[in-house]
């Protein structure tokens, strides 16, 4: 019985407005149009530093509308004070008892402007959205029409690299007459040419393809040196033709790496390629390896150095990845796939390529091969004395 709260008859004009008061919606009491009481935070909401400030008003004098016919809600409304500041208001009615009007009166404006951020930020959203997936299907066109160009590519120089190899092969078995020595010679270079270019082309395709399937390699321990040497005397008539001096730095002591030389052969060779392509005429090269230290393990660093124009800093990570050729490189035949391909294959020997920049101008690639010293080693097979395979079990 205690319990039971008091039931009053009635709630005065009085007690109502001191609970309007305490919450944070304004209430104005209009009678025929004007206010005849206004809660405190009625005042506050039209700018005025008391209600009684209000009484007596018209309720639509208390501000003037920015643009009536601007899309809001119907309640809402986008008003003008006299020095200049906007607020959108809600003024709705909530009560009429045939002599009274009870509006409820909400600043919205924060609210407003929150939303229409939220409405722009989807709007932008949803554009980039749909410039992201045409993007995606550009590139994706594009790739695949680089693959078919590269299909066809590869086609078109393997069938005439066939013949000539048939050609060559022809004449060596001397079916048409008997050749010299010097004769026998240039038809195996021939030969040895093709098988390289055959290569290449195959390297190019793989190189080129989207999957990162795993490289097989075919591994032997040994030092690069003769690599190294057996590609620059490959392409030393390019070499000469451009007229550039080429010198090696080839550290005695270089350690025997674990490498696939047909693979390595490779990337030297688009190293190399790439040096005398961008380097001008009757510039240098530099050959070179030595033993490192990187990281707590050991590896032979093979480096390619021209005084060319050289990589600017932004560009020396994003010059590995497929179809990437510099503005300046236009003159130049290559599809920009050439160090992408020797990125995968020196990642699939556990190494690491990069560039930077020569002392002296020119850039400086170089690529580290784990020394054959430092990688883990087969465990020897132990030999089992009688009685032990009984306690080890
Ligand atoms: P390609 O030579 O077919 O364009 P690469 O992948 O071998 O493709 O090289 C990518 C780009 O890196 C080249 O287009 C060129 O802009 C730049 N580049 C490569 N090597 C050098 C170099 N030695 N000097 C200057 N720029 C180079």
């Amino acid at each position: 019985m205690g319990n039971k709260i008091q039931k009053k008859d009635t709630i005065g004009p009085e007690l109502l407005g001191s609970i309007l008061d305490t919450v944070s919606e304004g209430f104005v009491r209009c009678r025929e149009g004007a206010v005849i009481w206004a809660s405190a935070r009625a005042a506050e909401i039209f700018r005025e530093d008391s209600a009684e400030k209000l009484i007596g008003r018209e309720l639509n004098s208390l501000f003037v509308p920015v643009d009536p016919t601007s899309a809001l809600e119907p309640s809402d409304r986008h008003i003008r004070f006299s020095d200049g500041e906007e607020r959108i208001l809600r003024i709705a009615p909530v009560g009429d008892n045939g002599d009274e009007e009870l509006y409820l009166v909400e600043n919205l404006t924060q609210q407003r402007f929150l939303e229409n951020e939220v409405q722009r930020a989807n709007r932008e959203l949803h554009h980039a959205n749909r410039e992201r997936v045409s993007l995606r299907n550009r590139v994706q066109c594009e790739t695949e029409e680089r693959d078919e160009l590269l299909t066809v590519i590869s086609h078109e120089l393997r069938t005439p690299i066939t013949v000539i190899t048939g050609y060559n092969r022809l004449l060596l078995a001397e079916k048409v007459g008997t050749l010299n020595e010097e004769q026998q010679r240039f038809c195996n270079q021939s030969i040895k040419s093709c098988q390289r270019l055959n290569n290449f082309i195959a390297n190019l395709l793989e190189a080129s393809r989207e999957s990162d399937g795993e490289m097989v390699l075919e591994v032997t321990e040994t030092s690069v040196v003769p690599t190294l040497e057996g590609v620059a005397s490959f392409l030393r008539p390019l070499i000469e033709e451009h007229g550039l001096s080429l010198t090696f730095d080839i550290d005695p002591a270089s350690a025997a790496a674990r490498f696939d030389p047909v693979r390595i052969e490779q990337v030297i060779t688009n190293l190399l390629s790439n040096a005398i392509k961008y380097s001008h005429d009757g510039g240098m090269i530099e050959l070179g390896t030595r033993n490192i230290e990187d990281g707590g393990r050991s590896y032979v660093e093979i480096c390619v150095a021209d005084d060319g124009p050289g990589i600017a800093e932004e560009d020396r990570e994003r010059i590995f990845d497929p179809y990437v050729r510099l503005g300046d490189s236009g003159h130049v035949g290559g599809l920009g796939l050439g160090l992408a391909l020797c990125k995968r294959i020196v990642s699939a020997h556990s190494g690491t390529i990069g560039v930077d920049e020569r002392p002296g101008g020119g850039s400086r690639f170089f690529f580290r091969l784990p020394d054959a010293s430092d990688l883990p080693k087969e465990p020897e097979p132990t030999e089992l004395k009688p009685g032990e395979l009984e306690s080890t079990s």
